[in-house]
């Protein structure tokens, strides 16, 4: 069984994925994290992001894959666990600009097919439930105004000790949801068969419980 959770930036996915994963004995796959884990690879290597070209090569020559420490996923790029750089909001931002190369999207599609195609997933990204994973039993298009995605990340950041400006914030993850929105290669949007979940005004427990209860109806 495989579930389906797509969305703008800073939604609630990754939060929201990971207590249904572990709700139902069910591995939690990432797929945001791969792409950004070609922008780390793109960055170290001093690529200019705008050089589709070079992205495509180096990234057809890189290694990048997927291990379960415990239930936590962590993305190796030439053997190197890289898990660890890849929050930042840079290299998400980043990741939004590599994302619709097609040579990069191919790369990582089959990859994402073979982890749902061997378990049963919650997979969150942008195009699972539209291009990844058709057939999902489950697909959720999960939501929230950009206001309240830039205050919970705002929050985030000062709880970790930064001094981040919530103006700046908001934009880039307005920015980024137009380059996810509007590129040609499997753009963000909302499945036909998706339910859609505006988590604005909803606490992570409910939405969490909202979905499992969907997934339940659908034979979890
Ligand atoms: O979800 P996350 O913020 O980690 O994703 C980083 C970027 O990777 C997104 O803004 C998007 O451009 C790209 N992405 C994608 N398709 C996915 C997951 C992420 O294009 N399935």
């Amino acid at each position: 069984m495989n579930i389906a959770i797509d969305g703008p930036a800073g939604a609630g996915k990754s939060t929201i994925a990971k207590i249904v994963s572990a709700k139902l004995g069910y591995i939690y796959v990432d797929t945001g994290a791969m792409f950004r884990a070609v922008a780390y690879n793109c960055a170290q290597l001093n690529i200019d992001p705008e050089d589709k070209e070079r992205i495509a090569k180096v990234s057809s020559e890189s290694d990048i894959s997927i291990r379960y420490v415990g239930d936590s996923q962590r993305v190796f790029l030439n053997g190197t666990d890289v898990t660890d750089h890849l929050r930042d909001e840079a290299v998400g931002n980043m990741a939004s600009v590599v994302a619709p190369i097609p040579e990069v999207r191919s790369i990582l599609l089959e990859l994402q097919r073979k982890l749902a195609r061997e378990n049963d997933v919650v997979m969150d990204g942008r195009d699972i439930g539209t291009c990844v994973l058709p057939d999902a039993e489950l697909k959720i298009y999960l939501t929230a105004s950009s206001a309240v995605r830039a205050k919970r990340r705002y929050d985030e950041l000062v709880a970790k000790g930064e001094t981040p400006d919530i103006d700046v914030i908001e934009k880039d993850i307005i920015e980024r949801d137009e380059r996810d929105m509007n590129r040609e290669i499997a753009p963000l949007k909302q499945a036909d068969d998706a339910v859609l979940v505006d988590s604005s005004y909803m606490t992570i427990d409910e939405v969490a419980d909202r979905i499992i209860s969907l997934a339940h109806e659908a034979g979890a």
